[in-house]
């Protein structure tokens, strides 16, 4: 991260307050390598930290107070701790503000803190499919963590923000990007097991093998909180139900035959899509750690793509386009990532090869008449930290 967005985040906050904030915390927006919509079917999941950060500058008050503001809107929301529930909160700083009601939520007593003054800055683009929501949340979440002396673990912290986002937001998404944004580590993606929460460190291994990660944000906004995302998960639950399984981590690639034969087409793709990526992960971790080298989960990458855009229907033209075109300029693999419907793709790209698929794919939105695209280079990073 630039010192500047946090040089930034401070000034920010002292020209808003007029004080001094009493620290800074920041926390990382993700990629998700492989694993797409496996995270709320207690599945698996590889996404890694990246180097764009949500920055908050805090400082304390002697009262009850919540004050809280972004870069992004002109607005400072003031709420008392007391009054502080999901019902009340909309728009924006219902993540923040969700968190600090999460936080009750897991037997944190709240009933005697200070009140805070909050002042947020990121360089993670937001809807882009970067996780933007985990970014502030896990930068929140720890700050309130440290400064209320809470006490509470990593793994602790990101369920309060997965909690803020599904109740507070109303977005029912899982634990992936909370997780990836607290317990990243420069180099290493974040290999989790939904079920367990138990996670591993597997290195990456990009920059010995001289390649990179390359996010190739479509502009295409999505939302979490309307249609499709609730959509895919309802017809995972009903797959499961129908299968006699208590979520679809229980049902493998052998099961699929029979899969087919009890649901209707549509439940079937749904059901294939996270079986086939389950078991996607699984690999795609069995090949880094056994030394395969990055350079051989392309296919992966590619096969996760098709599922998602045949079976799980997630994709958007935008994001078929970019990953068909940095395949072809010579991309090792490519795939949307995200919750789909919109934001990036990724790309796994040779150093040598990086400007010629950059160039080509936006010559290519270019011919299609889709808006440019904004490319750039992600690196493995560590996750949230006091700064
Ligand atoms: P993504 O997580 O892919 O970026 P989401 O729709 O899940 O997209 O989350 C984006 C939303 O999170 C924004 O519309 C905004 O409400 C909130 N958000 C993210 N970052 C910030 C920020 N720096 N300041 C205020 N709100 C933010
Ligand atoms: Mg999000």
């Amino acid at each position: 991260m630039s010192t500047d967005i946090r040089d930034d985040t401070r000034a920010g906050f002292t020209d808003l307050f007029g004080r001094e904030p009493e620290g800074l915390w920041s926390a990382p927006g993700r990629v998700n390598l492989i694993g797409e919509h496996t995270d709320y079917n207690e599945g698996f999941v590889l996404p890694f930290a990246i180097d764009r950060r949500t920055v908050v500058a805090v400082g304390l008050r002697d009262d009850r107070v919540v004050r809280v503001a972004s870069t992004i809107a002109d607005e400072v929301v003031e709420i008392s701790l007391s009054d502080l529930t999901p019902s009340v909160l909309s728009g924006w700083p219902a993540y923040p503000l969700g968190v600090v009601w999460a936080f009750s939520e897991f037997g944190a007593d709240l009933s005697a803190v200070p009140g805070l003054d909050l002042f947020i800055d990121s360089d993670v683009p937001l809807g882009a499919g970067l996780s933007s929501s985990a970014a502030i949340e896990s930068a929140v979440a720890l700050a309130l963590n440290d400064v209320w002396r809470l006490g509470l673990d990593r793994r602790t912290l990101a369920r309060v923000g997965q909690r803020a986002e599904n109740v507070a937001v109303g977005a029912p998404t899982g634990i992936m990007d909370q997780s990836a944004s607290l317990l990243g580590q420069v180099d290493h993606a974040v290999f989790l097991d939904c079920r367990s929460l138990e996670s591993e460190l597997v290195p990456l291994g990009l920059a010995e093998a001289e390649l990179a990660i390359l996010v190739i944000d479509t502009g295409v906004k999505h939302s979490h909180a309307t249609g499709g995302y609730g959509e895919r998960r309802a017809a995972c639950e009903r797959g499961a139900a129908a299968l006699g399984a208590s979520s679809l981590r229980d049902v493998t690639v052998a099961d699929l035959p029979r899969a087919q034969e009890l649901l209707d087409d549509v439940t079937f793709r749904r059901v294939r899509h996270v079986v086939t990526e389950n078991q996607r992960v699984l690999d795609t971790v069995e090949v880094l750690r056994s030394g395969g080298g990055a350079v051989a989960i392309g296919d992966l990458l590619d096969a996760s793509h098709r599922s998602m855009r045949d079976d799980f229907e997630i994709s958007v033209p935008e994001l078929d386009l970019a990953v068909e075109t940095a395949v072809q300029a010579g991309a090792i693999g490519a795939r949307m990532t995200g919750g789909g419907f919109g934001g990036a793709a990724i790309a796994l790209v040779r150093l040598g090869d990086l400007s010629r698929v950059q160039v080509a794919v936006d010559n290519a939105f270019g011919e299609h008449g889709f808006g440019q695209p904004d490319t750039f280079v992600v690196f493995a990073s560590d996750g949230a930290a006091r700064n």
